[in-house]
């Protein structure tokens, strides 16, 4: 509610913004949750957190060694990431449900999009064939998928709306191709940065996957324009594991390692 009388100031920033401090050589391509997240630390506005607890209502996800459902570990987990990052002052947060309801991938991402998220954290938990594997990892977006998916959303899309203070109807399609891919590209970068942070807090309060940073090509993971990581909070199909992801003393180890990240992220951003 209190938005429009920002915007005018805030949309001048994002200008200003995109024009000296991140223009390259004139081409201003910065990702909006980028810019945004450089506007909400210049006006001291808390940044937006998406939280994206994942499955609920009739999906319950994986279905943990003594058959507690992956939908109920990561929407407990993630209120508690919730209640943290507000509880800190320095961030507000939109979650794509809040409760035990099944909302599409897509819905999602246009969630994340419409609430001006700067920043997207998918929260599950996984279920492997070897039952003795354990451990907490973090997905981004697969580089490939991300060309071919970015492309495809470009053509459906308008793309105007991907890239903030740009207006890409007054450019010749070969350099709007050329700004959106700038942008994109960015916003990989900052999820693989994302990523590595995830890896590092959380390795301090949680055991981690042997191979803990990987990439696929999640749905969830698909906005050119908003860095994102998945994160497994760790494997349901190994019995202490499943014991330890249903305490809520260990949810809040693995909240408090996220948050750092969280923190770590936009302290880099800050500094950029
Ligand atoms: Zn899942």
């Amino acid at each position: 509610m209190t938005r429009g009388s920002e915007s005018i100031g805030r949309r001048a920033l994002l200008r200003l913004l995109a024009g000296t401090a991140l223009g390259a050589g004139g081409l201003s391509a910065v990702s909006p949750a980028f810019a945004e997240a450089l506007t909400a630390r210049a006006l001291h506005k808390p940044h937006l957190v998406v939280l994206d607890p994942g499955h609920g209502g009739l999906d319950p996800g994986a279905i943990g060694y003594s058959g507690v459902y992956e939908k109920d570990i990561a929407l407990a987990t993630a209120r508690e990431v919730a209640r943290q990052l507000e509880a800190s002052k320095r961030y507000r947060v939109e979650m794509t449900r809040s409760d035990d309801a099944f909302v599409p991938l897509q819905d999602r991402v246009a969630f994340a999009h419409a609430a001006g998220g700067e920043l997207f954290l998918s929260i599950h938990a996984d279920a492997l064939p070897n039952a003795g594997v354990r451990g907490a990892s973090v997905f981004t977006l697969s580089e490939k998928a991300s060309d071919q998916e970015a492309a495809e959303l470009a053509v459906r899309e308008n793309k105007a709306d991907l890239i903030a203070g740009i207006d890409l109807s007054r450019h010749e399609p070969v350099v709007s191709e050329i700004l959106f891919d700038l942008a994109r590209r960015q916003t990989n970068n900052l999820s693989i940065r994302l990523a590595r942070d995830l890896v590092s807090e959380l390795g301090r309060e949680v055991r981690l996957l042997n191979n803990s940073h990987r990439s696929a090509g999640f749905a969830v993971l698909k906005a050119p324009d908003i860095p994102s990581a998945l994160v497994e909070l760790g494997c349901l199909s190994n019995r202490d594991e499943d014991a330890l992801l249903q305490q809520p003393a260990y949810q809040r180890k693995l909240a408090t390692g996220l948050v750092r990240s969280v923190n770590d992220y936009f302290d880099f951003v800050a500094k950029a």
